[in-house]
């Protein structure tokens, strides 16, 4: 199973990432945000991710690592 990291302090919050990922795994957390005051995203279900890194290529900022 691949994983995804995210380093969510960096992230600007334009969520081309959400759109990319073809199993739609990858959600804006509601919960939080980070120190610019952007809300980061999250995977919903890691078990689903299919380690396309399609979210980590489309990221303008590098926030995203895939480990596969
Ligand atoms: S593509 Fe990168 S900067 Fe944009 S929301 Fe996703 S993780 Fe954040
Ligand atoms: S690696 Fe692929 S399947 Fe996994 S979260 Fe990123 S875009 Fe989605």
């Amino acid at each position: 199973m691949a994983k995804v990291v995210f380093f969510e302090e960096k992230c600007k919050g334009c969520y081309l990432c959400v759109t990319a990922c073809p199993n739609k795994i990858i959600k804006v957390a509601e919960d939080r945000m980070n120190a610019k005051g952007f809300r980061p995203v999250e995977v919903t279900d890691q078990e689903k991710c299919i380690g396309c890194a399609m979210c980590a290529t489309i990221c303008p900022d590098c926030v995203i690592e895939v480990f596969r």
